[in-house]
């Protein structure tokens, strides 16, 4: 009886996470940020129809989840039904054999009992069952909700999330005068790229455009993918010259970047736009300030940006003239002074509590769950030969390419000075290699922005473990961190460790 009580709270408390889930994304879905309509190139309708579309899919997808969560919350509430009815009939048995006092009570007494017993028996196994697919569709109403804020390609935030976010931040602006910024950024005849060297490389300048983007940018700064070829960033607390300072680093950083395709070595460059809330203004209007400052950029000739004041459009960079030489990034030190996040990640320690708690839920409900571990080739000799603070920047560029990896519940760890470690939750080996591997790419074909590190070359190695039936946490890190071994012994690869196999 104690155990079907206990039943009935792990069930209650199921029901009531994925109720608040199911809360949540009822009021993401139907009630929805407004959306601002205006779009910064707005000649690209099918683009913007291909977004709709992508949004219609995930609102269908979370819908069908949140089907699912009804259906099975009424059979739960069906079942504990029929069970009080076997219960409530058992019991009128027993009293019509105590008033008739024709039957040997004891023995009516006992088979009650047994019916009982049976009866609270499956209601155990109705709720168990019920319990794992409540938690299996609860999880994957949460990676679904999460997913649909990330732009699957950057890893950036998706126009979705950007709507929200804008919205939110205005409207705190306009209650409590905290003040925020917006950048627009577009690439500069970003066609080129695709008509020229196909789209996978129009893909990667996308992918290298956005880690340069989050490098560059303050850790409470939220870069979005906007639109096809542009990107948006929402700057908390940052007043309009901060945000100039903010928009000409990006901008600066961009073009300094190198894409490397079948050995040349692709400049890349963007224009920009820049606002800053006005009191009594709504998101839609500060985006379509910044709109017409990165309008004026492109008509100056691009790569450069431009600041709408409420009133003027003022230049920034692109010319010497104009560029405020002072508030660039001389070196490689002066940009890790303005941001270190690699300060930020969570440790070993930190990861292990992370795969301790997958590997429960594993053990649970049978979800799987791959580890990944990554580390810097010849991380020493880097910074022997370029310094500490090299070392530093290639590490943050590593992170960053590994932050395309995660969803909003997961998390990057730096688990030794040179290595990173991912727990990736729902998914196997085999589904990583291939966006692992497009990492290792990345990775590969990256260089640095920053003065004096752009001929520093680097790879990274990886390796990845799936949990098997018997794993515990520490057999699976190991595992992992034998995957890397044997990726970094010749540097520059992929590797996955297979489970051993048990005789049954
Ligand atoms: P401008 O300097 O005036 O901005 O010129 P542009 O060539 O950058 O701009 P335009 O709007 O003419 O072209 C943008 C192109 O970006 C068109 C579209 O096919 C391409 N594009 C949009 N999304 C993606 C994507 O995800 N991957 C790739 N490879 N190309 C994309
Ligand atoms: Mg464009
Ligand atoms: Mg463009």
């Amino acid at each position: 009886m104690d155990q079907s009580y206990q039943f009935g709270i792990d069930i209650l408390a199921i029901v009531a996470i994925v109720q608040f889930l199911f809360g949540a994304a009822a009021v993401w879905l139907f009630a929805g940020p407004a959306k601002p309509q205006v779009v910064a190139d707005s000649g690209d309708n099918a683009e913007m129809e291909a977004l709709k579309e992508k949004q219609r899919e995930d609102s269908k997808k979370i819908q069908e989840a949140m089907q699912q969560v009804y259906r099975l919350t009424g059979r739960i509430g069906h079942d504990v039904g029929e069970h009080n009815a076997r219960v409530k009939q058992i019991n009128e048995e027993l009293s019509g054999a105590a008033v008739e006092g024709s039957v040997d009570l004891e023995a009516a007494v006992l088979a009650a009992v047994s019916k009982v017993t049976q009866a609270n028996e499956q209601l155990q196994n109705e709720l168990r069952s019920a319990e794992a697919k409540l938690a299996e569709q609860a999880a994957a109403l949460q990676s679904q909700m999460e997913m649909a804020r990330t732009d699957a390609l950057t890893g950036a935030l998706n126009r979705r999330a950007f709507d929200d976010e804008i919205q939110r931040r205005v409207s705190e602006f306009q209650r409590y005068r905290t003040p925020v910024s917006l950048l627009l950024f577009d690439i500069d005849h970003f066609k080129k790229f695709n008509d020229t060297y196909g789209h996978q490389t129009g893909d990667d300048v996308l992918c290298h455009v956005a880690c340069t983007l989050s490098m560059v940018m303050r850790d409470v700064d939220l870069v979005c993918r906007y639109g096809g070829e542009e990107f948006a960033v929402i700057l908390p607390a940052t007043e309009a010259p901060g945000a100039i300072l903010a928009a000409e680093r990006a901008r600066t950083a961009i073009e300094r970047m190198l894409v490397e395709v079948s050995g040349q070595q692709l400049k890349v460059t963007c224009s920009g736009g820049i606002a800053e809330a006005l009191p009594g203004e709504d998101a839609e209007s500060i985006i379509a300030r910044a709109d017409q400052g990165l309008y004026a950029s492109k008509k100056a000739g691009r790569n450069c940006v431009h600041l709408h004041d409420g009133k003027n459009l003022v230049k920034h960079g692109g010319e010497p003239t104009a560029a405020p030489a002072k508030t660039e990034p001389k070196s490689a030190e002066r940009a890790i002074n303005e941001k270190d996040p690699l300060h930020a990640l969570p440790n070993r320690e930190a990861f292990a509590e992370d795969v301790r708690r997958r590997v429960e839920q594993h053990h649970k409900y049978q979800a799987p769950v791959t580890i990944l571990y990554c580390g810097v080739d010849q991380f020493a000799s880097i910074t022997s030969r370029h310094g500490h603070e090299a070392g530093n920047v290639v590490l943050r560029a590593v992170a960053q390419f590994l932050k395309s990896l995660l969803r909003d519940q997961e998390m990057l760890a730096r688990v030794d000075d040179d290595r990173f470690a991912i727990v990736l939750a729902g998914v196997t080996s085999g589904e990583a290699m291939q966006k692992v591997e497009r990492i290792r790419q990345a990775v590969e074909k990256c260089k640095l922005p920053f003065d004096g590190l752009a001929d520093l070359h680097f790879t990274a190695s990886f390796g990845l473990a799936e949990i098997a039936r018997c794993d515990d946490a520490g057999a699976l890190m190991n595992r992992g961190q034998e995957a890397f071994e044997t990726a970094a012994e010749s540097g520059n690869k992929v590797h996955a460790q297979q489970a051993p196999v048990f005789a049954a």
